[in-house]
């Protein structure tokens, strides 16, 4: 079977799965890209409008991660998008240990099938969860996305091998525009890890 296969087969299974948060939502937010991506993208979780479409990144956020992409000269089809919840949250708050811990089992085997060279983590969740190589209950330690971000980090998740750049949520950029130099210079740092290895 190849990573596409493989990656429906993994997406099937998580939709049936019961999980926090599936009771309230409208659809499971998997993700999107190319199966045999080497750079993976890793947000929070869904909006409303991720949550109606039943992709990641496809509202206001979205559209500023697609100029990112666009800027560092890549499409959808040199890599792959995903969450680290699968389903949205109410009023949009922030992910709670419980939901990142039932749901982040789904983010792994997705990376088991991807094995991504480079994981880009988007603002402070998903920072932490990889700083923290997966261990939900060591989140709270981790150093910030102001402390980190365009850092490259090596870091090991459940066996695996990674290479993590942390970068500012794209939708904090909206709302602080002063953040944007800040990722702008980190895109170069992306631009740079990614020229050096293969992309798909
Ligand atoms: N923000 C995220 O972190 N993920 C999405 O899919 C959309 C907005």
């Amino acid at each position: 079977m190849g990573k596409s296969e493989l990656l429906k087969e993994v997406e099937e299974r998580c939709r049936t799965a019961e999980l926090p948060l599936k009771e309230g939502a409208t659809n499971l937010v998997f993700g999107k890209g190319s199966a045999d991506a080497s750079v993976l993208f890793v947000g929070e979780g869904p909006g409303a409008n991720e949550d109606l479409q039943g992709f990641p990144f496809v509202g206001a956020a979205g559209k500023n991660l697609d100029k990112l992409l666009h800027s560092v000269g890549l499409t959808l089809d040199a890599v792959y998008i995903a969450n680290i919840l699968k389903y949205r949250p109410p009023e949009n708050r922030g992910p709670l240990p419980s939901e990142i811990m039932a749901h982040t089992p789904w983010l792994v085997e997705q990376i088991r099938v991807l094995q991504p060279r480079v994981v880009c983590s988007l603002g402070n969740y998903a920072t932490k969860f990889f700083l923290a190589e997966g261990k939900v209950e060591d989140m709270e330690k981790q150093p910030g996305i102001t402390g980190v971000h365009g850092k490259v980090q090596d870091i090991e998740l459940l066996g695996m091998k990674i290479l993590l750049i942390p970068l500012f949520h794209p939708a904090a950029i909206i709302y602080n525009r002063t953040l944007l130099p800040l990722w702008e210079k980190d895109m170069e740092i992306v631009k740079g890890v990614i020229g050096q290895t293969r992309l798909v």
